[in-house]
């Protein structure tokens, strides 16, 4: 079975990660699928977010990384997956994400959500609070893939 994981992604996350990786043994194979948002301006681009991924994720073999920049159900359509995968950290998360769902399924009946509830010890990351780290000089290896942690670095200290 093939789930689409999506998400902004700047950067990945060790919790990004750990979705990442309980999805490709739940369901087989993880499409985790990175939003473009040309309304936005992140970070990293879209180019380093995808690099990123890719690096951090060389250990999993059932992992396709891609880009999108429309409707997530479109995206889902598009890559065949009939099932999109959120992550679950607190009471805060769950209205935003309910509200998405809902949402999608109502454009799209055949596209079902499912959530996993984030690891506890991972439930307080989010790219903005590491970044903000990053920028203060403080650690973030214990927060974000080594790939993910070296861009921060560089990037904080360039800026
Ligand atoms: P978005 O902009 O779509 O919220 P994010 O990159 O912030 O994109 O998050 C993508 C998905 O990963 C969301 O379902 C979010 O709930 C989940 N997520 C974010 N942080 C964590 C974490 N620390 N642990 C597990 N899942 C997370």
């Amino acid at each position: 079975m093939r789930v689409l994981y999506p998400g902004s992604f700047d950067p990945l996350t060790r919790g990004h990660l750990d979705l990442i990786e309980r999805g490709c043994v739940l369901f087989g194979e993880v499409v985790v699928a990175v939003l473009s948002n040309p309304g936005k301006t992140p970070t990293f681009s879209l180019e380093k977010r995808i690099e990123q991924i890719k690096d951090s994720t060389q250990h999993l073999h059932a992992i396709e990384v891609i880009s999108f920049d429309g409707l997530t159900v479109t995206c889902a359509k598009e890559n065949k997956v009939d099932l999109i995968l959120r992550g679950l950290r607190a009471m805060s998360d769950f209205e935003y994400e309910l509200q998405i769902a809902h949402t999608n399924r109502s454009l799209a009946s055949d596209v079902e959500t499912i959530f996993l509830a984030t690891e506890a010890h991972h439930s307080f990351l989010s790219s903005s609070l590491v970044k903000e780290v990053a920028r203060f000089g403080g650690q973030i290896e214990h927060m974000v893939p080594q790939p993910v942690a070296k861009d921060l670095k560089r990037y904080f200290n360039n800026q």
